[in-house]
């Protein structure tokens, strides 16, 4: 009884100390996931390829647990095909194809409009044409024979958004490229801290999308160059929408034909899916936007769609030699500048640099190293460096490195 009463007071002591320390630091954030299901199973797209996809990237938030609800294939029996949405904070939609039964679309109303949170994600709004409450939720749409009886076109002209009603298709891009994506709202959760203009990995530049757009916000827009047989308009890429208490993100980007998905592996596509789905699912955003976000003209790319970690980045460079992709030496040096804090963070990044090395890793990995070591090595680098003082192939840049350290130059 005695040993209980011990524990007791030990626990509450234990246990109150985590009870107060929250308070002291800022907002504390629920960890418990939300809960998110993408709905797939039919599409002119890659489906398959998509979807674990994007499961991944809702997992590496560290915010999301995600089911999977898969639709019978194409023209089968869609009569059982009833998810529960109710157990969902969002559902995400990775789905263009056969009608829902009436049961799940009404379902599926009373989830969103009761305040549920949706992901539209590229092809899926082109399905449901003769859906109006579906057209409603995702606002824009393309394809599908959707034409001015389906709602406007909408455009961003002279800083704001404009309603175009006039007559034609919806849904059209050129052949694929890389293009730059415009935050058109700086201050909204989603995009708030991001660069006002990011270069975007290949991808098709949706374009002439209509659709109801009501309760509809343009968060991105990205320019269709007539160059690249565009429609020479900013045409939405990344917009929000309410629909009675429900949140919707939807990104026209991010298509998946064949692997690999590169419009997926974009570091600008992968962190605005990220910070849409929170914000659909709870009305904030709490992530960090990462220091490798692509910038105003260079690309970023995430091949497995999260960060690399240091050990991964070293077994990528383990053969290095000029001519090979600079991608991982930059994945490299974003990573020790996104680590370096002058103290513990970085000793131990410092410390798998020098025991990369020591191995017997590339001779070209060895020497940019040492370059980098010039800029962040501390003395911790030094008995090491000596030793690569000796051999041929290191040495200049061992001598560069400690000398630029210890602020002792030999001439
Ligand atoms: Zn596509």
């Amino acid at each position: 009884m005695k040993k209980n009463i011990l524990s007791f007071i030990i626990l509450t002591a234990v246990f109150g100390l985590f009870l107060i320390a929250p308070s002291c630091t800022k907002s504390p954030v629920s960890k418990a996931p939300n809960r998110a299901l993408i709905i797939t199973g039919q599409n002119n797209h890659n489906w398959k390829g998509s979807t674990p996809v994007l499961k991944q990237i809702l997992e590496n938030s560290g915010l999301f647990s995600v089911d999977i609800a898969q639709t019978p294939a194409t023209g089968k029996d869609m009569s059982k095909f009833k998810p529960d949405f109710t157990k969902y904070q969002v559902v995400v939609l990775d789905y263009n194809g056969d009608s829902w039964p009436e049961e799940t679309k009404k379902g599926f109303e009373a989830y969103v409009s009761g305040g549920g949170g949706v992901v539209v994600y590229h092809a899926a709004d082109n399905s449901f044409p003769d859906w109006k409450e579906y057209n409603k939720i995702i606002g824009l749409g393309g394809w599908g024979d959707r034409n001015e009886k389906d709602g406007p076109y909408v455009r961003w002209r002279n800083d704001s958004i404009v309603r175009d009603t006039y007559a034609g298709r919806a849904g059209s891009h050129g052949p694929q490229h890389a293009f730059q994506v415009t935050i058109r709202d700086t201050t909204h959760p989603i995009t708030k801290g991001l660069p006002k203009i990011w270069m975007h990995s290949q991808d098709e530049l949706y374009s002439e999308l209509r659709g109801p757009a009501e309760n509809l916000t343009i968060l991105a827009t990205a320019f269709a160059d007539t160059a690249k047989k565009g429609t020479g308009q900013h045409e939405p890429m990344l917009m929000t929408v309410t629909y009675g208490k429900g949140r919707i993100f939807h990104t026209a980007l991010g298509h998946a034909g064949d692997a690999p998905y590169e419009a997926m592996e974009c570091v600008g596509f992968i962190v605005t899916t990220q910070r849409g789905a929170e914000w659909a699912a709870t009305g904030v955003v709490t992530q960090e936007i990462p220091e490798v976000f692509p910038t105003f003209n260079v690309l970023s790319k995430w091949p497995l769609f999260r960060t690399l970690t240091l050990p991964e980045i070293l077994s990528n460079l383990k053969d290095y030699k000029p001519g090979d992709t600079r991608y991982n030496l930059q994945d490299l040096t974003n990573y020790i500048r996104a680590n370096y804090d002058g103290g513990e963070k970085y000793a131990k990044v410092e410390k798998s640099l020098l025991e990369f090395l020591k191995g017997t890793g590339s001779v070209d990995t060895k020497n940019y190293i040492l370059k980098e070591l010039s800029v962040f090595g501390t003395d911790q680098a030094l008995p090491i460096l000596k030793e690569l003082l000796t051999k041929e192939e290191t040495a200049e840049m061992a001598r560069y490195a400690i000398e630029r350290i210890t602020g002792q130059f030999t001439n």
